[in-house]
Protein backbone atom coordinates (compact mmCIF):
# COMPACT_ATOMS: atom_id res chain seq x y z
CA UNK A 1 0.00 0.00 0.00
CA UNK A 2 2.38 2.63 -1.58
CA UNK A 3 0.01 5.52 -0.24
CA UNK A 4 -0.11 4.56 3.38
CA UNK A 5 3.44 4.19 3.68
CA UNK A 6 4.19 7.33 2.10
CA UNK A 7 2.87 9.11 4.99
CA UNK A 8 4.43 6.84 7.66
CA UNK A 9 7.59 7.22 6.07
CA UNK A 10 7.17 11.26 7.30
CA UNK A 11 8.15 10.47 10.86
CA UNK A 12 11.06 8.10 9.93
CA UNK A 13 12.42 10.61 8.16
CA UNK A 14 11.51 14.02 10.33
CA UNK A 15 12.69 12.27 13.62
CA UNK A 16 16.36 10.98 12.79
CA UNK A 17 16.85 14.74 11.33
CA UNK A 18 15.23 16.51 14.14
CA UNK A 19 17.79 14.12 16.26
CA UNK A 20 20.71 15.47 14.02
CA UNK A 21 19.44 18.31 14.41
CA UNK A 22 19.37 18.23 17.87
CA UNK A 23 23.11 18.94 18.63
CA UNK A 24 22.51 22.06 16.90
CA UNK A 25 19.73 22.72 18.87
CA UNK A 26 21.30 22.29 21.78
CA UNK A 27 24.34 24.71 20.61
CA UNK A 28 21.76 27.25 19.72
CA UNK A 29 20.16 26.87 23.38
CA UNK A 30 23.85 27.10 25.22
CA UNK A 31 25.80 29.56 23.41
CA UNK A 32 24.41 33.41 23.26
CA UNK A 33 25.83 33.44 19.44
CA UNK A 34 23.30 31.86 17.00
CA UNK A 35 24.93 30.92 13.72
CA UNK A 36 24.10 28.23 10.81
CA UNK A 37 20.97 27.29 8.55
CA UNK A 38 18.42 27.43 11.21
CA UNK A 39 19.34 31.06 12.40
CA UNK A 40 15.92 32.53 10.99
CA UNK A 41 14.30 29.99 12.76
CA UNK A 42 15.82 30.16 15.93
CA UNK A 43 16.62 33.52 16.04
CA UNK A 44 12.88 34.54 16.16
CA UNK A 45 10.60 34.75 19.58
CA UNK A 46 9.62 30.96 20.31
CA UNK A 47 6.17 32.24 21.82
CA UNK A 48 5.27 34.29 18.57
CA UNK A 49 6.35 31.08 16.68
CA UNK A 50 4.21 28.89 18.32
CA UNK A 51 1.57 31.25 18.54
CA UNK A 52 1.85 31.56 14.68
CA UNK A 53 1.77 27.78 13.90
CA UNK A 54 -1.49 27.78 16.49
CA UNK A 55 -3.28 30.00 13.95
CA UNK A 56 -2.19 28.98 10.83
CA UNK A 57 -2.72 25.50 11.85
CA UNK A 58 -6.45 26.35 12.98
CA UNK A 59 -6.81 28.05 9.75
CA UNK A 60 -5.20 25.69 7.42
CA UNK A 61 -7.47 23.04 8.95
CA UNK A 62 -10.78 24.68 8.68
CA UNK A 63 -10.11 25.51 4.95
CA UNK A 64 -8.06 21.86 3.75
CA UNK A 65 -10.27 19.43 6.17
CA UNK A 66 -9.55 16.40 5.55
CA UNK A 67 -6.63 16.65 3.07
CA UNK A 68 -4.72 17.96 6.06
CA UNK A 69 -4.75 14.84 7.78
CA UNK A 70 -1.00 13.56 6.58
CA UNK A 71 0.55 16.17 8.85
CA UNK A 72 -0.60 14.16 12.06
CA UNK A 73 2.82 12.90 12.36
CA UNK A 74 4.48 15.73 12.94
CA UNK A 75 1.81 16.38 16.00
CA UNK A 76 1.96 13.10 17.33
CA UNK A 77 6.37 13.58 17.44
CA UNK A 78 5.74 16.73 19.28
CA UNK A 79 3.67 14.77 21.96
CA UNK A 80 5.98 11.76 22.06
CA UNK A 81 8.82 14.23 22.97
CA UNK A 82 7.60 15.62 25.67
CA UNK A 83 5.93 11.90 26.64
CA UNK A 84 9.51 10.78 26.83
CA UNK A 85 10.42 13.60 29.37
CA UNK A 86 7.22 13.46 31.72
CA UNK A 87 8.75 10.60 34.14
CA UNK A 88 12.28 11.31 34.55
CA UNK A 89 12.03 14.93 34.86
CA UNK A 90 8.79 14.31 37.58
CA UNK A 91 10.95 11.91 39.53
CA UNK A 92 14.04 13.24 39.42
CA UNK A 93 12.70 17.17 40.45
CA UNK A 94 10.52 15.24 43.44
CA UNK A 95 13.50 13.33 44.90
CA UNK A 96 15.67 16.44 44.65
CA UNK A 97 12.54 18.57 46.26
CA UNK A 98 12.17 16.02 48.86
CA UNK A 99 15.49 15.54 49.85
CA UNK A 100 15.85 19.51 50.69
CA UNK A 101 12.69 19.71 52.59
CA UNK A 102 11.86 17.95 55.99
CA UNK A 103 8.83 16.06 56.09
CA UNK A 104 6.83 18.43 58.26
CA UNK A 105 7.03 21.36 55.72
CA UNK A 106 6.79 18.42 53.11
CA UNK A 107 3.05 17.95 54.98
CA UNK A 108 2.32 21.55 55.18
CA UNK A 109 2.92 22.29 51.34
CA UNK A 110 0.57 19.49 50.53
CA UNK A 111 -2.19 20.52 53.26
CA UNK A 112 -1.82 23.56 51.22
CA UNK A 113 -2.25 22.75 47.35
CA UNK A 114 -4.89 20.20 48.25
CA UNK A 115 -7.20 22.68 50.03
CA UNK A 116 -6.38 24.97 46.90
CA UNK A 117 -7.28 22.66 44.19
CA UNK A 118 -10.32 21.48 45.85
CA UNK A 119 -11.93 25.13 46.72
CA UNK A 120 -10.92 26.31 43.47
CA UNK A 121 -12.46 23.31 41.43
CA UNK A 122 -15.56 23.79 43.35
CA UNK A 123 -15.61 27.27 42.09
CA UNK A 124 -14.83 25.95 38.88
CA UNK A 125 -18.10 23.87 38.85
CA UNK A 126 -19.90 26.77 39.57
CA UNK A 127 -18.85 28.96 36.70
CA UNK A 128 -19.78 26.01 34.58
CA UNK A 129 -23.17 25.74 36.02
CA UNK A 130 -23.56 29.54 35.49
CA UNK A 131 -22.59 29.45 32.48
CA UNK A 132 -25.22 27.04 31.55
CA UNK A 133 -27.92 28.43 33.12
CA UNK A 134 -27.61 31.75 31.11
CA UNK A 135 -26.69 30.26 27.64
CA UNK A 136 -28.60 27.12 28.53
CA UNK A 137 -27.30 25.37 25.61
CA UNK A 138 -29.32 22.31 24.04
CA UNK A 139 -32.79 24.18 24.99
CA UNK A 140 -35.26 23.36 22.91
CA UNK A 141 -33.18 20.40 21.03
CA UNK A 142 -35.34 17.86 21.96
CA UNK A 143 -34.17 14.99 21.47
CA UNK A 144 -36.84 12.52 22.38
CA UNK A 145 -35.37 9.80 19.69
CA UNK A 146 -32.35 7.70 20.01
CA UNK A 147 -29.28 8.33 17.75
CA UNK A 148 -25.94 7.28 17.66
CA UNK A 149 -25.17 6.14 21.25
CA UNK A 150 -22.21 6.05 22.86
CA UNK A 151 -22.23 3.54 24.34
CA UNK A 152 -19.26 4.05 26.83
CA UNK A 153 -19.27 1.93 30.09
CA UNK A 154 -17.43 3.12 33.47
CA UNK A 155 -15.68 1.10 35.23
CA UNK A 156 -15.63 3.11 38.28
CA UNK A 157 -12.83 1.83 41.30
CA UNK A 158 -13.77 1.53 44.74
CA UNK A 159 -12.52 4.80 46.87
CA UNK A 160 -10.47 2.72 49.47
CA UNK A 161 -8.78 0.90 46.40
CA UNK A 162 -7.97 4.16 44.87
CA UNK A 163 -6.20 5.26 48.22
CA UNK A 164 -4.37 2.01 48.28
CA UNK A 165 -3.18 2.86 44.64
CA UNK A 166 -1.13 5.50 45.32
CA UNK A 167 1.54 3.08 46.98
CA UNK A 168 3.28 1.16 44.32
CA UNK A 169 3.43 -2.67 44.41
CA UNK A 170 6.78 -2.00 42.03
CA UNK A 171 7.85 1.57 42.03
CA UNK A 172 9.58 0.57 38.98
CA UNK A 173 6.47 -0.89 37.25
CA UNK A 174 4.83 2.47 37.87
CA UNK A 175 7.50 4.63 36.75
CA UNK A 176 7.56 2.62 33.48
CA UNK A 177 3.58 2.72 33.18
CA UNK A 178 3.35 6.36 33.68
CA UNK A 179 1.37 5.90 36.88
CA UNK A 180 2.06 9.56 38.21
CA UNK A 181 0.15 9.04 41.78
CA UNK A 182 2.66 5.83 42.93
CA UNK A 183 5.51 7.37 41.28
CA UNK A 184 5.14 10.83 43.70
CA UNK A 185 4.78 8.62 46.30
CA UNK A 186 8.20 6.48 45.97
CA UNK A 187 10.22 9.31 44.85
CA UNK A 188 9.26 11.51 48.19
CA UNK A 189 10.41 8.81 50.50
CA UNK A 190 13.16 8.19 48.99
CA UNK A 191 14.29 11.84 48.23
CA UNK A 192 13.68 11.81 52.77
CA UNK A 193 15.62 8.84 52.44
CA UNK A 194 18.62 10.75 50.84
CA UNK A 195 17.95 14.10 53.09
CA UNK A 196 19.14 11.60 55.75
CA UNK A 197 22.05 10.22 54.61
CA UNK A 198 23.33 13.65 53.38
CA UNK A 199 22.81 14.73 57.51
CA UNK A 200 24.37 11.49 58.65
CA UNK A 201 27.48 11.84 60.97
CA UNK A 202 28.90 8.65 58.95
CA UNK A 203 31.35 9.85 56.29
CA UNK A 204 30.59 7.13 54.04
CA UNK A 205 26.35 7.41 54.50
CA UNK A 206 27.20 11.48 54.26
CA UNK A 207 28.83 10.61 51.05
CA UNK A 208 26.58 8.64 49.35
CA UNK A 209 23.68 10.65 50.34
CA UNK A 210 25.71 13.27 48.38
CA UNK A 211 26.54 12.17 45.08
CA UNK A 212 22.97 10.17 44.73
CA UNK A 213 21.66 14.07 45.55
CA UNK A 214 23.50 15.42 42.67
CA UNK A 215 22.86 12.61 40.41
CA UNK A 216 18.75 13.20 40.42
CA UNK A 217 20.30 17.25 40.62
CA UNK A 218 21.85 16.87 37.29
CA UNK A 219 18.88 14.19 36.01
CA UNK A 220 16.51 17.04 36.72
CA UNK A 221 18.64 19.67 34.82
CA UNK A 222 19.20 18.11 31.46
CA UNK A 223 15.33 17.26 31.78
CA UNK A 224 14.96 20.79 31.79
CA UNK A 225 17.46 21.50 28.78
CA UNK A 226 16.18 18.83 26.70
CA UNK A 227 12.35 20.23 27.10
CA UNK A 228 14.03 23.75 25.89
CA UNK A 229 15.10 22.10 22.92
CA UNK A 230 11.53 19.98 22.26
CA UNK A 231 10.17 23.64 22.68
CA UNK A 232 12.09 25.00 19.37
CA UNK A 233 10.02 21.99 17.46
CA UNK A 234 6.79 23.21 19.43
CA UNK A 235 5.96 25.76 16.53
CA UNK A 236 5.81 22.72 14.00
CA UNK A 237 3.87 20.48 16.15
CA UNK A 238 1.43 23.16 17.15
CA UNK A 239 0.63 23.59 13.82
CA UNK A 240 0.28 19.92 12.70
CA UNK A 241 -2.06 19.02 15.92
CA UNK A 242 -4.11 21.86 15.50
CA UNK A 243 -4.85 21.58 11.85
CA UNK A 244 -5.68 17.83 12.34
CA UNK A 245 -8.84 18.87 15.28
CA UNK A 246 -9.95 21.58 13.19
CA UNK A 247 -10.26 19.81 9.90
CA UNK A 248 -12.07 17.25 12.37
CA UNK A 249 -14.40 19.24 14.63
CA UNK A 250 -14.14 23.04 13.44
CA UNK A 251 -17.44 23.30 11.93
CA UNK A 252 -19.29 21.30 13.84
CA UNK A 253 -17.67 24.02 16.97
CA UNK A 254 -19.05 26.48 15.34
CA UNK A 255 -22.66 24.83 14.21
CA UNK A 256 -25.00 24.04 16.33
CA UNK A 257 -22.84 22.94 19.41
CA UNK A 258 -21.83 26.63 19.24
CA UNK A 259 -23.43 27.69 22.58
CA UNK A 260 -21.63 24.57 24.43
CA UNK A 261 -18.47 25.65 22.70
CA UNK A 262 -18.90 29.04 23.65
CA UNK A 263 -20.27 28.67 27.17
CA UNK A 264 -17.41 26.53 28.02
CA UNK A 265 -14.84 28.64 26.85
CA UNK A 266 -16.69 31.99 28.30
CA UNK A 267 -16.32 29.82 31.57
CA UNK A 268 -12.84 29.56 31.49
CA UNK A 269 -11.92 32.74 30.39
CA UNK A 270 -14.26 33.79 33.96
CA UNK A 271 -12.38 31.10 36.29
CA UNK A 272 -9.16 32.23 34.83
CA UNK A 273 -9.68 35.94 35.10
CA UNK A 274 -11.56 35.98 37.93
CA UNK A 275 -10.35 33.17 40.47
CA UNK A 276 -7.13 33.12 39.09
CA UNK A 277 -6.20 36.71 38.61
CA UNK A 278 -8.18 37.69 42.01
CA UNK A 279 -5.93 35.61 44.16
CA UNK A 280 -2.96 36.83 42.40
CA UNK A 281 -3.89 40.03 42.84
CA UNK A 282 -4.75 39.16 46.59
CA UNK A 283 -1.45 37.85 46.65
CA UNK A 284 0.54 40.89 45.40
CA UNK A 285 1.36 39.45 41.82
CA UNK A 286 1.05 41.05 39.16
CA UNK A 287 -1.62 38.95 36.50
CA UNK A 288 0.26 40.34 33.75
CA UNK A 289 3.16 39.21 34.76
CA UNK A 290 1.81 35.67 35.49
CA UNK A 291 0.21 35.46 32.36
CA UNK A 292 3.48 36.12 29.99
CA UNK A 293 5.52 33.73 32.37
CA UNK A 294 2.62 31.24 31.76
CA UNK A 295 2.34 31.49 28.29
CA UNK A 296 4.32 28.82 27.06
CA UNK A 297 2.63 26.00 29.58
CA UNK A 298 -0.85 27.15 28.46
CA UNK A 299 -0.47 26.73 24.70
CA UNK A 300 1.68 23.72 24.70
CA UNK A 301 -1.76 22.34 27.58
CA UNK A 302 -4.11 24.01 25.12
CA UNK A 303 -2.51 21.92 21.82
CA UNK A 304 -1.39 18.55 23.06
CA UNK A 305 -4.95 18.50 25.40
CA UNK A 306 -2.95 16.49 28.43
CA UNK A 307 -1.67 17.79 31.41
CA UNK A 308 0.11 15.38 32.09
CA UNK A 309 1.79 15.56 28.65
CA UNK A 310 2.46 19.35 29.75
CA UNK A 311 4.32 18.54 32.68
CA UNK A 312 7.72 18.88 31.61
CA UNK A 313 7.33 22.28 30.28
CA UNK A 314 4.84 23.33 33.45
CA UNK A 315 7.95 22.41 35.48
CA UNK A 316 10.91 23.72 34.01
CA UNK A 317 8.35 27.15 33.59
CA UNK A 318 7.56 27.01 37.21
CA UNK A 319 11.83 27.19 37.79
CA UNK A 320 13.00 28.84 35.29
CA UNK A 321 10.59 31.88 34.48
CA UNK A 322 8.60 32.03 37.90
CA UNK A 323 11.54 31.78 40.38
CA UNK A 324 9.65 28.71 42.53
CA UNK A 325 11.73 26.28 44.43
CA UNK A 326 11.91 23.03 43.46
CA UNK A 327 11.02 22.09 46.81
CA UNK A 328 6.96 23.07 45.97
CA UNK A 329 6.43 22.84 43.01
CA UNK A 330 8.18 19.29 42.42
CA UNK A 331 5.61 18.04 44.47
CA UNK A 332 1.99 20.34 43.65
CA UNK A 333 2.97 20.41 39.93
CA UNK A 334 2.44 16.91 39.41
CA UNK A 335 0.00 16.53 41.73
CA UNK A 336 -1.60 19.06 40.08
CA UNK A 337 -1.71 17.30 36.92
CA UNK A 338 -3.19 14.47 38.52
CA UNK A 339 -5.62 15.81 40.57
CA UNK A 340 -6.63 19.43 39.78
CA UNK A 341 -8.56 19.87 36.59
CA UNK A 342 -10.49 23.01 37.25
CA UNK A 343 -10.86 23.20 33.35
CA UNK A 344 -12.65 19.76 32.91
CA UNK A 345 -15.16 20.98 36.31
CA UNK A 346 -16.38 23.71 33.91
CA UNK A 347 -17.04 22.35 30.81
CA UNK A 348 -18.46 19.13 33.32
CA UNK A 349 -21.00 21.88 34.53
CA UNK A 350 -22.16 22.73 31.25
CA UNK A 351 -22.43 19.70 29.45
CA UNK A 352 -24.51 18.13 32.67
CA UNK A 353 -26.90 21.09 32.08
CA UNK A 354 -26.95 20.81 27.86
CA UNK A 355 -27.97 17.63 28.19
CA UNK A 356 -30.70 18.01 30.57
CA UNK A 357 -32.09 20.80 28.02
CA UNK A 358 -31.69 18.99 25.33
CA UNK A 359 -33.60 15.75 26.72
CA UNK A 360 -36.36 18.24 27.61
CA UNK A 361 -35.39 17.75 31.31
CA UNK A 362 -33.58 20.81 32.53
CA UNK A 363 -31.57 19.94 35.61
CA UNK A 364 -33.13 20.84 38.97
CA UNK A 365 -31.21 23.27 41.76
CA UNK A 366 -30.55 20.19 43.88
CA UNK A 367 -29.62 17.79 40.90
CA UNK A 368 -27.11 20.59 40.10
CA UNK A 369 -26.06 20.66 43.59
CA UNK A 370 -25.33 17.08 42.95
CA UNK A 371 -23.27 17.71 40.05
CA UNK A 372 -20.98 20.52 41.97
CA UNK A 373 -20.15 17.81 44.34
CA UNK A 374 -19.70 14.84 41.72
CA UNK A 375 -17.93 16.69 38.97
CA UNK A 376 -15.07 17.95 41.81
CA UNK A 377 -14.99 14.33 42.50
CA UNK A 378 -15.03 13.38 38.78
CA UNK A 379 -12.43 16.14 37.95
CA UNK A 380 -10.05 14.41 40.56
CA UNK A 381 -10.40 11.22 39.30
CA UNK A 382 -9.77 12.49 35.89
CA UNK A 383 -5.93 11.55 34.21
CA UNK A 384 -4.56 14.04 32.45
CA UNK A 385 -4.39 12.77 29.01
CA UNK A 386 -6.59 13.81 25.89
CA UNK A 387 -10.32 13.23 26.31
CA UNK A 388 -10.58 11.96 29.94
CA UNK A 389 -13.01 14.11 31.51
CA UNK A 390 -15.30 13.31 28.96
CA UNK A 391 -15.48 9.84 30.29
CA UNK A 392 -16.01 10.98 33.68
CA UNK A 393 -18.88 12.97 32.48
CA UNK A 394 -20.38 9.81 32.57
CA UNK A 395 -19.87 9.33 36.40
CA UNK A 396 -21.73 13.42 36.36
CA UNK A 397 -24.16 12.37 33.91
CA UNK A 398 -25.37 8.82 36.72
CA UNK A 399 -25.50 10.96 39.90
CA UNK A 400 -28.66 13.04 38.75
CA UNK A 401 -30.07 10.05 37.45
CA UNK A 402 -29.01 10.68 33.50
CA UNK A 403 -27.20 7.54 32.94
CA UNK A 404 -26.04 7.26 29.15
CA UNK A 405 -27.43 4.27 27.76
CA UNK A 406 -27.49 2.86 24.23
CA UNK A 407 -30.22 3.99 22.68
CA UNK A 408 -31.58 6.79 25.12
CA UNK A 409 -31.94 10.32 24.00
CA UNK A 410 -28.88 11.21 27.14
CA UNK A 411 -26.86 9.05 25.06
CA UNK A 412 -27.80 10.90 22.11
CA UNK A 413 -27.09 14.24 23.53
CA UNK A 414 -23.39 12.83 24.91
CA UNK A 415 -22.75 11.63 21.62
CA UNK A 416 -23.40 15.45 20.24
CA UNK A 417 -20.49 16.88 23.34
CA UNK A 418 -18.23 13.65 22.19
CA UNK A 419 -18.44 15.08 18.89
CA UNK A 420 -16.25 18.38 20.03
CA UNK A 421 -14.67 16.95 22.62
CA UNK A 422 -11.74 17.84 21.38
CA UNK A 423 -12.39 21.71 21.08
CA UNK A 424 -13.58 21.40 24.41
CA UNK A 425 -10.74 19.40 25.84
CA UNK A 426 -7.97 22.27 24.12
CA UNK A 427 -9.97 24.78 26.69
CA UNK A 428 -9.69 22.73 29.66
CA UNK A 429 -6.78 21.69 29.95
CA UNK A 430 -5.09 24.71 29.13
CA UNK A 431 -7.50 26.24 32.13
CA UNK A 432 -6.27 22.86 34.24
CA UNK A 433 -2.62 23.61 33.84
CA UNK A 434 -3.04 27.28 34.71
CA UNK A 435 -4.75 26.30 37.64
CA UNK A 436 -2.10 24.02 38.55
CA UNK A 437 0.93 27.08 38.30
CA UNK A 438 -1.46 29.52 40.10
CA UNK A 439 -1.57 26.99 43.43
CA UNK A 440 1.95 26.39 42.82
CA UNK A 441 3.10 29.96 42.88
CA UNK A 442 0.77 30.86 45.87
CA UNK A 443 1.41 28.38 48.01
CA UNK A 444 5.07 28.72 47.46
CA UNK A 445 4.57 32.14 48.17
CA UNK A 446 3.35 31.35 51.86
CA UNK A 447 6.20 29.54 52.22
CA UNK A 448 8.38 31.91 51.17
CA UNK A 449 10.01 29.90 48.59
CA UNK A 450 9.50 32.14 45.52
CA UNK A 451 12.62 33.63 44.14
CA UNK A 452 10.91 37.77 43.95
CA UNK A 453 13.83 39.01 41.63
CA UNK A 454 12.03 36.86 39.22
CA UNK A 455 9.34 38.96 39.71
CA UNK A 456 10.35 42.70 39.24
CA UNK A 457 10.43 42.93 43.12
N1 LIG B 1 -7.37 16.57 28.84
C1 LIG B 1 -7.52 17.02 30.20
C2 LIG B 1 -6.17 17.18 30.85
O1 LIG B 1 -5.23 16.54 30.47
C3 LIG B 1 -8.39 16.13 30.99
C4 LIG B 1 -9.77 16.14 30.44
O2 LIG B 1 -10.04 15.45 29.45
O3 LIG B 1 -10.61 16.89 30.96
O4 LIG B 1 -6.03 17.95 31.78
Amino acid sequence: MPKKLSVWTIPLIVFPCYTVNYKIIMEVIMSTEKKGIFDWYFKSNLLVRILLGLVLGAIVGIIAGPAIYWVNPFGSLFVRLLKMIVMPVVLASLVVGAASISPSELGKVGVKIILFYLLTSAFAVAVGLLMGNLFKPGLGLALGSAADAAGKTLNQPKFIDTLLAIIPKNPFGSLSSGAVLPTIYFAIIFGIGISYLKTSKEERLKKVGTVLFDVFDGTAEVMYMIVRGVLQYAPIGVFALIAVVFAKQGAKAVGPLGIVTLASYLGYVIHVVIIYGGLLLLNKFSPAKFFKKAQTPMVTAFVTRSSSGTLPVTMSTADENMGISKRVYSFTLPLGATINMDGTAIYQGVCALFIGFAIGMPLSFGQQMTVIITAVLASIGTAGVPGAGAIMLLMVLNSVGLPVEAGTPVAAAYAMILGIDAILDMGRTSVNVTGDMTGTLLVAKSEKEVDTAKWGA
